[in-house]
């Protein structure tokens, strides 16, 4: 048993609030390099993992970080070669599989189930990590299925998904599951500080992306990535008429576009590069039929893409936006929570002290429908203008 004062190093430092699950994989790490060792009575080498865990916990930090530990002489020292290697993703034993698509498709499934009866290259395990098991396709979870039943001895799989339910469930119930939780603000801001970040805007940070850490780091280092909060957060003011309403709808819903088409942008190039290169054909000129077809195909799934993005961003949004109406309620109601914006406390107050806090209530209401129409593919500035016209 690791003590904890050593559990949160090496490898698992920058799993910030993660302690439980922290202890569960160093010593199935453990374990892992007894059996290698082969130390008499190891019992139950675990196989498949499925890690899961809200949007910015550190999923994917987790899997990486246990594939360290599995690929380590020490069991995740965070110095070695295969350590870093691991983490970086270019551990020949060590595989990453990620989607910025809608779904896993069926062949990519395949190839790493493929790659999953062999044995690894080094003298340790193969671990194939899948970093959004949510996305794979019923053929693809199918295609999965016999390789997490009858895993090959050195084998060990490594699934991440926002909840259980997100994942089909005959492959769930072959995984030893493993929940994280939403750090908190502290854990969130000694992180950022670990990081450099200077402590007030650690904190600021940490509070403000209510314990999503990729939020936070973005809040920490992006002046527009702040820039683009607080103008979430004017909107309480400018809902006092009609138009204020409907200019403030349709300013949200273009600023969710331009972030989304600012993270698409370079992303759809170089894959419309690659795939030109991949063909044969790059350039000017008349183009096969299939290259065509592929390049269609390709333009299709960034559509999708960026459109999943535009609402992702706008969600974030509305969450920063449903953070202050918590806040004002909070206040109203003195419950004594931490507030999330600490630096529109005067704003806050005079909020709490000029509306009812079942006023309140339905303002937070209002926005919870707005993030529901929107995840139901209603028109976002539909969604967003019934929205402010009930913050009104
Ligand atoms: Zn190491």
């Amino acid at each position: 048993m690791t003590a904890p004062a050593e559990l949160m190093a090496g490898v698992w430092a920058d799993l910030t609030g993660q302690e439980p699950t922290v202890e569960t994989l160093a010593n199935a790490a453990h374990a892992a390099a007894a059996r290698l060792a082969g130390v008499e009575g190891i019992s139950g080498m675990t196989h498949a993992w499925l890690i899961t865990g809200p949007p910015g916990s550190g999923r994917s930090n987790a899997a990486r970080a246990f594939a360290a530990a599995l690929e380590c002489q020490n069991e995740g020292c965070g110095e070695c070669n295969a350590c870093r290697t691991s983490l970086s993703g270019t551990h020949p034993d060590v595989t990453l599989v990620r989607t910025e698509q809608l779904s896993l498709r069926v062949d990519e499934i395949r190839e790493l189930v493929l790659k999953s009866a062999m044995s690894p290259v080094g003298a340790r395990w193969q671990v194939l990590v899948v970093e959004d098991a949510d996305r794979l396709t019923e053929q693809a979870a199918d295609a999965l299925l016999k390789s997490l039943e009858e895993p090959a001895a050195r084998t060990v799989w490594l699934l991440c998904a926002p909840t259980v339910e997100d994942v089909v469930p005959t492959i769930r119930s072959r995984c030893r599951l493993l929940v994280l939780r939403t750090p908190s603000t502290s854990a969130v801001a000694s992180l950022l500080e670990r990081r450099g970040v200077e402590r007030s805007m650690a904190l600021f940070a940490a509070r403000a992306s209510q314990g999503h850490i990729g939020r936070a780091r973005a809040l920490a280092l992006k002046e527009e990535v702040r820039d683009r909060r607080s103008e979430v957060l004017s909107i309480p003011s400018q809902v006092g008429t009609l138009s204020g309403c409907v200019h403030a709808a349709a300013a949200l819903v273009e600023r969710a576009a331009e972030e989304a088409k600012a993270a698409t942008t370079e992303l759809d190039t170089h894959e419309r590069t690659e795939l030109e290169n991949a063909l044969g054909v790059g350039g000017k000129g008349a183009k096969p039929r299939s290259l065509q077809a592929a390049l269609k195909d390709l333009d299709d799934q960034q559509k999708v893409r960026a459109k999943r993005l535009q609402r992702d961003a706008l969600d974030r949004a509305l969450l920063d936006l449903m953070s202050y109406y918590r806040d004002v309620l909070a206040v109203a109601l003195n419950t004594g929570a931490e507030l999330v914006n600490l630096e529109l406390r005067p704003d806050i107050a005079r909020a709490a002290a000029s509306t009812p806090p079942e006023a309140v209530l339905a303002k937070v209401d209002a926005i919870l429908a707005c993030r529901e129409a929107i995840a139901a593919n209603v028109a976002p500035l539909l969604a967003v203008e019934a929205m402010t016209i009930n913050l009104r």
